[in-house]
């Protein structure tokens, strides 16, 4: 499949439609091994979250993906509800670690990259991160909703 290489707000775009109408988002590490899904992505269906806790900026530590973090050290992440992301390759590489008992922090062996964090199945909600999306939809986001500044995690 053919992949737009510009990160340009013109290449985001089509991702959504004008009216803000459910997109399906592709999923993919670094390298491409592991992908997945995201669908029914919209604004409206989800929560912006750059997340500055300590714990966040320990795990873009562990994998070495300084990157990841925004300038401030913050981590761009979009809840959604679990039921709406499925990963579909490369599971294999698939690996969890926790900091504190509450966040499980989702990742790939094979070129780390931050999947996801989740909170258990008390809480069927999943946080991808934005390294893990194909094309980010935070930046879109912050065009089109009023993405709240930041707010930390009840960790
Ligand atoms: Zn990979
Ligand atoms: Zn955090």
């Amino acid at each position: 499949m053919a992949r737009p290489r510009s990160t340009g707000m013109s290449t985001i775009a089509p991702l959504w439609s004008t009216t803000g109408a459910p997109k399906d988002l592709q999923l993919r590490c670094r390298c491409g091994h592991v992908r997945g899904v995201a669908n029914n992505v919209a604004p409206h269906a989800g929560f912006r979250f750059v997340c500055y806790c300590q714990d966040c900026q320990a795990f873009a530590r562990f994998l070495d993906r300084p990157d990841v973090l925004d300038a401030a050290g913050g981590t761009d992440i979009f809840h959604m509800p679990m039921g709406r992301v499925k990963l579909t390759a490369g599971t294999d590489a698939v690996r969890c670690l926790q900091f504190s008992s509450r966040v499980f922090r989702w990742y790939t062996d094979c070129c780390r990259t931050p999947i996801a964090n989740t909170a258990g199945p008390r809480f069927p909600v999943v946080g991808p991160i934005h390294s893990f999306m194909s094309r980010c939809p935070c930046r879109a986001y912050s065009r089109r909703v009023s993405a709240p500044p930041f707010q930390a995690c009840r960790e």
